[in-house]
């Protein structure tokens, strides 16, 4: 059974059948949507050799190492056009691994119908990527996990340019249009509360970190903005 982040995860792999699971540790994603009968034709990409090996191990035992190419590789580099992939999916790492890992294969990424990333950090800055290189969100989640907020995204390629706002891109495009979904809510009013905490604590400092309360308060701002 998965985890309830990469459960959300995998929802949002549908209606892609071809699909390579870029720094798939264990390969329990790919594993999952091939026994859901999703997945026709798979790659696990692991960059360090333990959970490579024990991805495996993983692929072997499900019987499943037909359907699932296991890769110790670099990012895209787990990928070659002949796979004939359709979705990549890049879960459970930094935003800034994950557009790092996506700029350096620009012709892979062009080649791809849809991405599926969970940025564990920097989600705006994802969003903002996304969007500078004309990848529309197409469905994001927002979900609890053992103590933690996760949010990810599906995209498929747009064919008009686009940007996002500060507030879409802080608080995503689909979930602010989904309205006062309760994770999402509960989420935001957590964050906004953690916020004005630190604004009050700024304002008692002896010397007032100007630049530093200015952008605490542009977030508040935002964050209003999207909870209302
Ligand atoms: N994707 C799985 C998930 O969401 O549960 C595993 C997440 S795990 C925290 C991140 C994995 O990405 C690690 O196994 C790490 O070795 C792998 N990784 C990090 N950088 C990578 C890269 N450049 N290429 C491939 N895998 C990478």
């Amino acid at each position: 059974k998965l985890s309830r982040r990469l459960q959300a995860v995998a929802d949002l792999t549908a209606p892609w059948s071809r699909i390579a699971d870029i720094g798939s540790d264990h390969a329990h994603l790919p594993i999952y949507l091939a026994e859901i009968g999703q997945l026709q034709q798979g790659v696990a990409g692991e960059v360090i050799p333990g959970p490579f090996a024990i991805a495996e191990e993983h692929v072997a035992a499900a019987g499943l190492s037909e359907r699932i190419t296991v890769r110790l590789a670099d990012g895209l580099a787990a990928i070659a056009p002949a796979d004939q992939m359709q979705c990549a999916v890049l879960a459970g790492m930094g935003g800034f691994l994950i557009t790092q890992i996506l700029a350096r294969s620009a012709a892979t990424v062009a080649s791809l119908a849809g991405l599926v990333l969970q940025p564990n950090q920097n989600v705006a800055e994802v969003r903002q990527w996304l969007a500078a290189h004309q990848w529309r969100i197409t469905a994001e989640k927002i979900v609890f996990d053992d103590g933690h907020c996760y949010q990810m995204m599906q995209a498929q390629p747009s064919k008009e340019p686009l940007q996002y706002t500060d507030l879409e891109a802080l608080m995503g495009p689909c979930l602010l249009q989904a309205g006062a979904e309760p994770t999402f809510v509960r989420y935001w009013q957590f964050k906004l509360a953690q916020r004005q905490k630190l604004v009050r604590q700024l304002q008692q400092a002896q010397t007032l970190p100007l630049e530093k309360l200015a952008a605490l308060q542009r977030e508040i701002t935002l964050i209003e903005a999207g909870l209302e």
